[in-house]
Protein backbone atom coordinates (compact mmCIF):
# COMPACT_ATOMS: atom_id res chain seq x y z
CA UNK A 1 0.00 0.00 0.00
CA UNK A 2 1.70 3.58 -0.98
CA UNK A 3 -0.73 6.00 -0.63
CA UNK A 4 0.57 10.06 -0.76
CA UNK A 5 -1.31 12.12 1.47
CA UNK A 6 -2.34 14.60 -0.64
CA UNK A 7 -2.76 18.36 0.60
CA UNK A 8 -5.97 19.73 -1.16
CA UNK A 9 -4.51 23.20 -1.10
CA UNK A 10 -1.33 22.12 -2.42
CA UNK A 11 -0.53 24.60 -5.30
CA UNK A 12 -3.80 26.05 -5.43
CA UNK A 13 -4.76 29.75 -5.91
CA UNK A 14 -8.13 29.25 -4.59
CA UNK A 15 -6.22 29.04 -1.21
CA UNK A 16 -9.10 30.65 0.68
CA UNK A 17 -5.75 32.04 2.90
CA UNK A 18 -4.18 33.48 0.46
CA UNK A 19 -3.99 36.98 -0.32
CA UNK A 20 -6.22 37.95 2.52
CA UNK A 21 -5.85 41.13 3.68
CA UNK A 22 -8.16 43.04 6.50
CA UNK A 23 -10.10 46.04 5.75
CA UNK A 24 -10.22 46.91 9.11
CA UNK A 25 -6.36 47.15 9.64
CA UNK A 26 -3.80 49.71 9.96
CA UNK A 27 -3.91 51.49 6.60
CA UNK A 28 -0.58 51.21 4.87
CA UNK A 29 1.65 53.96 5.40
CA UNK A 30 1.03 56.11 2.22
CA UNK A 31 4.01 57.52 0.84
CA UNK A 32 3.92 61.11 -0.83
CA UNK A 33 3.79 61.68 -4.29
CA UNK A 34 6.82 63.39 -5.91
CA UNK A 35 5.16 66.70 -5.73
CA UNK A 36 3.81 66.66 -2.64
CA UNK A 37 7.29 66.04 -1.49
CA UNK A 38 8.76 68.52 -3.16
CA UNK A 39 6.47 70.61 -1.65
CA UNK A 40 7.05 69.89 1.39
CA UNK A 41 10.96 70.28 0.71
CA UNK A 42 10.22 73.97 -0.54
CA UNK A 43 8.36 74.76 2.67
CA UNK A 44 11.03 73.36 4.57
CA UNK A 45 13.35 75.50 2.14
CA UNK A 46 11.18 78.54 2.80
CA UNK A 47 10.91 77.61 6.78
CA UNK A 48 14.81 78.29 7.03
CA UNK A 49 14.76 81.96 4.95
CA UNK A 50 11.65 82.95 6.86
CA UNK A 51 13.13 82.02 10.56
CA UNK A 52 16.41 83.87 9.74
CA UNK A 53 14.62 87.01 8.58
CA UNK A 54 12.07 86.94 11.15
CA UNK A 55 13.27 85.44 14.36
CA UNK A 56 15.78 88.79 14.62
CA UNK A 57 12.68 90.67 14.98
CA UNK A 58 10.71 88.90 17.37
CA UNK A 59 8.73 86.45 15.25
CA UNK A 60 8.42 83.39 17.10
CA UNK A 61 6.84 81.69 14.51
CA UNK A 62 3.78 80.71 11.79
CA UNK A 63 0.26 81.22 12.53
CA UNK A 64 -1.58 78.36 9.93
CA UNK A 65 -5.59 78.29 9.53
CA UNK A 66 -6.41 74.96 10.47
CA UNK A 67 -9.13 73.66 8.31
CA UNK A 68 -10.12 70.90 10.74
CA UNK A 69 -10.71 73.10 13.72
CA UNK A 70 -11.72 76.40 11.81
CA UNK A 71 -9.60 77.89 14.51
CA UNK A 72 -5.55 79.56 14.29
CA UNK A 73 -2.89 77.29 14.90
CA UNK A 74 0.68 78.77 16.26
CA UNK A 75 3.71 76.89 15.77
CA UNK A 76 7.25 77.94 16.61
CA UNK A 77 9.73 77.53 13.74
CA UNK A 78 11.44 74.71 15.49
CA UNK A 79 7.55 72.64 16.12
CA UNK A 80 7.03 73.58 11.73
CA UNK A 81 10.29 71.99 11.37
CA UNK A 82 9.68 69.28 12.90
CA UNK A 83 6.12 68.76 11.47
CA UNK A 84 7.55 69.30 7.61
CA UNK A 85 10.32 66.75 8.23
CA UNK A 86 7.64 64.39 9.81
CA UNK A 87 5.78 64.56 7.06
CA UNK A 88 8.75 63.68 4.61
CA UNK A 89 9.49 60.72 6.63
CA UNK A 90 6.43 59.34 7.25
CA UNK A 91 3.88 60.55 4.69
CA UNK A 92 1.49 61.87 7.14
CA UNK A 93 0.87 64.86 8.83
CA UNK A 94 1.35 65.01 12.92
CA UNK A 95 -1.61 65.48 15.00
CA UNK A 96 -2.06 69.10 16.13
CA UNK A 97 0.43 70.23 18.13
CA UNK A 98 0.15 73.90 18.42
CA UNK A 99 2.46 75.83 20.78
CA UNK A 100 1.08 76.15 24.00
CA UNK A 101 -0.59 79.87 25.23
CA UNK A 102 0.97 81.50 22.35
CA UNK A 103 0.94 85.42 22.22
CA UNK A 104 -0.18 86.10 18.70
CA UNK A 105 1.61 88.96 18.10
CA UNK A 106 4.90 86.90 17.39
CA UNK A 107 3.26 84.90 15.05
CA UNK A 108 2.75 85.57 10.89
CA UNK A 109 1.06 83.95 8.35
CA UNK A 110 3.05 82.29 5.71
CA UNK A 111 1.96 85.09 3.39
CA UNK A 112 2.99 87.76 5.37
CA UNK A 113 6.18 85.57 5.64
CA UNK A 114 6.83 85.49 2.22
CA UNK A 115 5.61 88.77 1.47
CA UNK A 116 8.63 90.14 4.17
CA UNK A 117 11.16 88.05 2.21
CA UNK A 118 9.76 89.03 -0.93
CA UNK A 119 10.58 92.40 0.07
CA UNK A 120 14.04 91.95 1.79
CA UNK A 121 14.94 90.21 -1.56
CA UNK A 122 13.79 93.56 -3.53
CA UNK A 123 15.72 95.58 -0.95
CA UNK A 124 18.79 93.69 -1.21
CA UNK A 125 19.23 93.37 -5.13
CA UNK A 126 18.06 96.65 -5.37
CA UNK A 127 20.64 99.32 -6.45
CA UNK A 128 23.26 96.62 -6.55
CA UNK A 129 23.68 95.85 -10.38
CA UNK A 130 21.45 98.94 -12.07
CA UNK A 131 22.80 98.66 -15.59
CA UNK A 132 21.14 95.05 -15.47
CA UNK A 133 18.06 95.66 -17.73
CA UNK A 134 15.76 97.12 -15.52
CA UNK A 135 12.22 95.44 -15.67
CA UNK A 136 10.38 98.81 -14.94
ZN1 LIG B 1 -6.56 71.87 14.04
Amino acid sequence: MHEEPIDPFNGDPADPAAGLHDPGDDAELDPLTDVERQDVLEDLADLEIYQALLAPIGVRGLVIECEDCREPHYFDWDLLRGNLRHLLSSGRPRVHEPAYDPDPDHYVTWDYARGYADGVHDTLTEGTDEGAGSAG
